[in-house]
């Protein structure tokens, strides 16, 4: 792979001309490399098929003898119909061509043609996208279909592939080691290449495929893992030592004792403090599973030590509220702590940074602005984040770089599915708090389509009757932030209108200032408001126990995970929970989803059916979701592939050979070139 030819422009393959490589450089291919790496997404099949072994809907090739005049119709300015009945062993069938009149004068009775489409078992008609006239003589084959774009045509790529193939193929170089081959039975380099442009049979597709997964996997997680121990080898890390006596005092002195999975997470948390490693941990945890007392204690263990923490979470209502809890945790213990927004203004601000500054503040709770504006801490020793997972691998780089290598922890509500983990979060260590405290009521939740509306809103009624609140929310559409705006603004006047003057209904959206959605979120926690309409803006960690219902509009559009985020604003006191998704879903997998939400409470359940059902790039939301792309890899599909690479890659970077053999040069090559370790030293 690292050979100089193959690095060489297009134009060095005899028959690529300027031209040619200029319109292939919009398929951002510019190497002889680049060229053979640029593998099919799927392959036509010419081989001859048996219709009867054919299922309905699947794309084929067929010969038969033509039995009809073929008859063109025109409809609409340039489209066109060609119909020809067409005898296939022993079966009458119709073949259909869309758009290609010119096809017509090929066709004559009692002619033997080839044809490739799709087969609709139903009606016996095959729309067909080729046709090859004459009896067969060529070899049957498997064709590769290429992602093209502009001048560039699938056949014309297919003959690049095959020169650049002819000319270099015999430099390709193996990038793995000899070993590893052997023992996944993988093809070599060269061979994978040719299997993958000209296959033989499926075999050598599933073959070929199988190297590049396996390849791609194992760079990626070498990355990652090289990444890992950069960092922990960082000797200038924060020791934290702390009076672990006086933690133990602190822990007794909670209002609760710590749940199993609690003092676990809690023990390898402190673990990492201790160590004169920066810790960079992954707390996952379902909603109320109780991470805000593992923070804190943490918290106090560094105070203890001598250093200040920060917290940092995505929205300022979040952090209202965790100033609110961390306060009443910590601040008996002689432990300050302040909230900094940007809603924290002029004289205040000022005192608050001072008092930052000179060590007073202990404790920093605010949004991501803590680490990027004019804040300094006099001696930082630990970053909490809530809800990371919105950031990406180089975000999360740029945090631990800030300050004095301060210990960082990463704490999400949005259980992630293993597959995810270790790609996304792949250079991190994990914990997991698997288990919810005593006594939690399961939240009952129900799917009902629109129409049921009246009887929802009288069964709201009996709720609010006992004294209860309720939340409605209503989705939030990406694209169109005015449409949901309306969508919260008309639920909310329907629901004032129904209830009139027997309770308050409050309304809160993403374009509400801050100071009006502190006051609403106020109002609604000290029931003044007894039915908050709202967008998603309630989605993470707001928390009003009082609160047992939750109905959901258009609950289709949402994910699982948010859907479950969402749920999680309920079900936090004593009293039975109700979850209302309201949703006529069209699809198949969208009932099905409905019907999940039914049936389990298990964050780690739902996130791994999300993750089946809409794929790795929807499960975070599209935006920063720091999901990597992979040329030929699924992690869904391919997650055996995944784990295999990540156990091979973490004993690979402890191992002297990684660094030193000459089998691993190649490995070692690709590390030194990637992004997310610019800037580290390697050997
Ligand atoms: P989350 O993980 O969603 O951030 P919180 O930290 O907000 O969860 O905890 C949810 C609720 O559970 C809080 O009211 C908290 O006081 C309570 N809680 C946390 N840990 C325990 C425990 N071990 N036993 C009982 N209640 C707990
Ligand atoms: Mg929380």
């Amino acid at each position: 792979m690292s050979n100089k030819d193959l690095k060489g422009p297009l134009t060095v393959i005899k028959g690529i001309g300027p031209e040619t490589a200029e319109a292939l450089g919009e398929l951002n291919i510019f190497t002889v490399e680049d060229l053979l790496e640029h593998y099919p997404f799927r392959y036509e099949d010419y081989r001859l098929r048996d219709l009867t072994e054919v299922a309905h809907e699947e794309r084929l090739t067929v010969e038969g003898i033509v039995q009809s005049e073929p008859s063109l119709m025109y409809y609409g300015r340039k489209k066109s119909r060609l119909n020809v009945k067409l005898l296939v062993g022993n079966f009458l069938i119709q073949v259909i061509f869309f758009n290609q009149p010119y096809l017509k004068n090929k066709l004559a009775i009692n002619e033997y043609i080839q044809v490739t489409g799709k087969w609709d078992m139903h009606r016996r008609t095959i729309t067909a996208s080729e046709m090859q006239v004459g009896p067969s003589n060529k070899k049957e084959t498997l064709s590769p279909i290429y992602h093209v774009k502009g001048s560039v045509t699938v056949k014309g790529i297919r003959r690049f592939i095959q020169l650049a193939f002819h000319q270099f193929g015999d430099k390709v170089e193996e990038t793995l080691p000899q070993a590893l081959l052997r023992k996944y039975r993988l093809p070599n380099r060269r061979d994978a290449i040719r299997m993958i442009h000209f296959p033989q049979d499926e075999q050598d597709i599933k073959q070929a495929r199988r190297r590049f997964v396996y390849e791609e996997f194992l760079l990626f997680q070498l990355k990652m893992q090289a990444l890992r121990k950069f960092e922990r080898e960082q000797s200038h890390g924060v020791t934290h030592s702390y009076d672990s006596m006086k933690l133990k005092e602190f822990i007794e002195g909670l209002p609760f004792p710590l749940t199993n999975a609690q003092k676990r997470v809690v023990n390898e948390i402190l673990t990492d403090m201790k160590s004169p490693y920066r810790m960079s941990r992954l707390l996952q945890g379902d909603v109320g599973s109780g991470k805000t007392v593992v923070a804190a204690i943490a918290l106090f263990a560094s105070h203890m030590a001598g250093f200040q923490g920060a917290l940092m979470v995505p929205t300022e209502i979040l952090a209202e509220q965790h100033a609110e809890s961390l306060k009443s945790l910590l601040e008996p213990f002689g432990v300050r702590c302040e909230l900094l927004t940007s809603s924290v203004k002029g004289k205040r601000r000022k005192e608050v940074l001072e008092s930052l500054q000179n060590g007073d503040i202990h404790v920093l709770i605010g949004t991501h602005a803590l680490i990027q504006e004019e804040v300094h801490f006099k001696r930082l020793g630990l970053v909490i984040t809530d809800e990371q997972h919105r950031f990406g691998v180089e975000q999360r780089k740029v945090l631990r770089e800030k300050g004095e290598n301060p210990d960082v922890l990463f704490m999400t509500a949005t259980p992630i599915p293993r597959t995810l983990a270790i790609t996304v979060f792949g250079e991190m260590d994990v914990s997991v708090i698997d288990e919810m405290p005593a006594g939690r009521k399961r939240i009952e939740t129900y799917w009902a389509k629109h129409e049921m509306l009246e009887r929802i809103l009288a069964f709201m009624e009996k709720e609010l009757a006992k004294g209860r609140q309720a939340y409605v929310i209503c989705p939030l559409i990406e694209e169109s932030e005015k449409l949901d705006v309306q969508n919260a603004i008309d639920v909310h006047a329907a629901l004032a209108t129904y209830f009139l003057d027997r309770y308050q209904i409050g309304l809160m959206h993403g374009r509400l200032s801050a100071d009006e959605k502190e006051a609403v979120m106020k109002a609604f926690s000290s029931n003044e408001i007894q039915v908050l309409v709202s967008t998603t803006v309630v989605e993470v960690g707001v928390n009003v126990p009082n609160a047992t219902m939750m109905v959901i509009y258009d609950a289709e559009r949402f994910g699982l995970a948010q859907l479950h985020q969402l749920r999680g604003r309920v079900g936090r006191g004593n009293e039975q929970s109700y979850c209302i998704l309201l949703a006529d879903p069209k699809s198949e997998i969208g009932k099905e989803r409905m019907q999940i939400m039914t049936e389990t409470n298990d964050g780690f359940v739902l996130s791994e059916r999300d993750l089946e059902l809409r794929g790795p790039g929807d499960f975070f939301g599209r935006k920063q979701s720091g999901v990597p792309e992979f040329k030929l890899a699924d992690m869904v599909h391919d997650y055996r592939a995944l784990e295999t690479a990540r156990n091979d890659a973490v004993i690979m970077i402890q191992s002297s050979a990684f660094w030193e053999s000459a089998e691993y040069s190649s490995l070692r090559e690709s590390l030194r070139k990637s992004d997310v370790l610019q800037g580290e030293k390697l050997d």
